[in-house]
């Protein structure tokens, strides 16, 4: 068993390009991807894009974008090449054509010319009649007279799989045990379209076989399709890989298959794209380790691990084939934990295109921002997402006459009337105008000394001043906020605050 597992592995990731990478893509190319890195063997990114009618032309980017993101590097694959490229399958269109011919000449295969009408009108019979519906293998066994008659008239063909008429196929699912079919419910599939594409089955056999592909890990949807790959495989005199189905991730209702665009469940809304959780600020570190325990588990005692230890670790055969739905609660919560793990410099960095675009503030002038630097470490401990920042900072990225009063009462501390409140906001705009150094610690100090002086609870003493500076009730640690803000910056917020304060209080009073 072990020297099993230890062969280097060479694992495909062979996403279909019709559509933005959602999180089960993203799981099984982590799931290829660590098993490759285990076993010291390679990771391929194929793309399987013989289906021109669902080719949706911004897909590729987005797919590199979002495995680049998770740091997922693939060792062969369209843009880095490869011993066995290419690695796009509709470059190879004359590699399955030369199969497909090779199939043709040894009898496991032949053209097919029914028309869509006749197919149609197959079915319809068989509807009729409360037969199974599918190709009735008409043109399998037609004389070389009536071929080459139908061949010579032009119309278009297909090649079909001349399956065994006999017997069943099994086919080995690592996890799962033995899959397997009825050869007579195989009705002759098709293995090259008409337009000279192969089909899915075709291309996955050829492409498995000849990039040497030792694991297949794909979604549980692929499973049904496992037989039939065997029977192409035995047509050519293959091996398939070892087979993998990855369990499904089950949407948030619990109502089936998760959806691949955002839903919305009970009221709160469940992210599915990768781009999607990207900007709403969740870190690759996060997503690298919530992701990992999606049908497998690192440990169940230990909840956070890196990247290396989960490659150590991971095993193709400790996959949980059961379906589950995403613990969502459980990425946010990671998402916390890794964002308090990053030293303040390198946060500050992954804040700034977030804080440019929420802040509306040129991405190099944050770089250069002595204020940023101070304040990040003050919201570390209190983010879970990167996009949650800029509401707990902007307002020291604005002027003093932004910072404004539309409602004075929230200056007024608990406890206090409006002319007490006033008074304190005077004491301390006293002590801010005189303490030096202009420091956090004696801030603080001198403050709590005030209040005492003046018989108020430090927190009601506080409070006002929190919402002069910043012009809310929440805000990073006070005194630390006043010290970023600076001298002359904070007296003119009090003042402004002190004057809202007494025009209300010369209107109540
Ligand atoms: N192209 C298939 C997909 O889009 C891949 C299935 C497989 O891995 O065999 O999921």
């Amino acid at each position: 068993m072990m020297g099993e597992t230890t062969k280097p592995a060479r694992v495909r990731f062979a996403p279909s390009p019709t559509g933005f990478l959602h999180l089960g893509g993203l799981r099984t190319a982590l799931f290829d991807w660590l098993y490759a890195r285990h076993t010291g063997g390679q990771f391929i990114l194929r793309i399987e894009d013989t289906d021109q009618k669902r080719y949706n032309p911004e897909s590729l980017a987005d797919l590199m974008a979002g495995l680049r993101w998770l740091g997922l590097d693939w060792d062969e694959g369209p843009d880095v090449g490869g011993p066995y490229g290419p690695y796009v399958q509709s470059e190879r269109q004359p590699i399955y054509a030369h199969y497909a011919e090779q199939l043709i000449a040894s009898g496991h295969a032949y053209r097919c010319y029914c028309t869509p009408e006749e197919l149609e009108a197959m079915r319809e019979e068989q509807r009729a009649k409360g037969q199974p519906q599918g190709y009735n293998r008409r043109h399998r066994n037609i004389s070389a007279e009536e071929r080459a008659a139908l061949a010579a008239s032009g119309r278009p063909s297909v090649v079909r799989l001349a399956a065994p008429l006999e017997g069943t196929t099994v086919v080995h699912d690592l996890i799962r045990g033995p899959i397997a079919v009825e050869n007579t419910t195989v009705l002759d599939p098709v293995l090259l379209k008409s337009d000279g594409m192969p089909t899915y089955h075709l291309a996955v056999v050829i492409d498995d076989h000849l990039m040497q592909i030792t694991h297949v890990l794909r979604g549980e949807e692929w499973i049904s399709s496992a037989p039939l790959h065997k029977l192409i495989a035995d047509a050519f005199g293959w091996e398939l890989p070892v087979l993998i189905h990855l369990p499904v991730i089950l949407d948030p209702s619990g109502k089936g298959k998760m959806s691949k665009r955002k839903t919305v469940v009970a009221g709160k809304e469940y992210l599915a794209l990768v781009h999607e959780f990207v900007e709403a600020g969740y870190l690759p570190e996060a997503m690298f380790n919530f992701l990992t325990n999606v049908g497998w588990n690192y440990d169940p005692e230990q909840e956070v691990f890196t990247r290396e230890q989960a490659i150590a670790r991971f095993d193709v055969k400790d996959i949980n084939p059961t379906a589950a739905a995403l613990p969502y609660p459980k990425l946010e919560w990671l998402n916390g934990v890794y964002i308090r793990e990053l030293d303040p410099e390198e946060l500050t960095e992954r804040l700034i295109p977030f804080l440019s675009r929420q802040l509306g503030i040129d991405e190099e002038a944050l770089r250069r921002s002595e204020r940023l630097a101070k304040l990040v470490p003050l919201v570390q401990e209190r983010i879970k997402l990167l996009t949650e920042a800029a509401d707990k900072i902007d307002w020291a990225f604005k002027e003093a006459s932004e910072i404004t009063y539309p409602d004075p009462t929230l200056l007024i501390g608990k406890g206090l009337d409006a002319r007490q409140s006033l008074d304190v906001l005077v004491r301390g705009r006293d002590l801010l105008a005189t303490v030096e150094p202009f420091s956090a610690p004696l801030l603080e100090e001198r403050f709590r000394a005030a209040a005492e002086e003046a018989g108020v609870k430090v927190g009601s003493f506080f409070a006002p001043f929190r919402v002069a500076i910043t012009g809310r009730t929440v805000s990073p640690p006070l005194f630390e906020s006043i010290e970023v803000l600076g001298r002359a910056e904070s007296l003119a917020r009090l003042d402004n605050a002190i004057q809202a304060l007494r025009a209300y209080v010369g209107e109540r009073v």
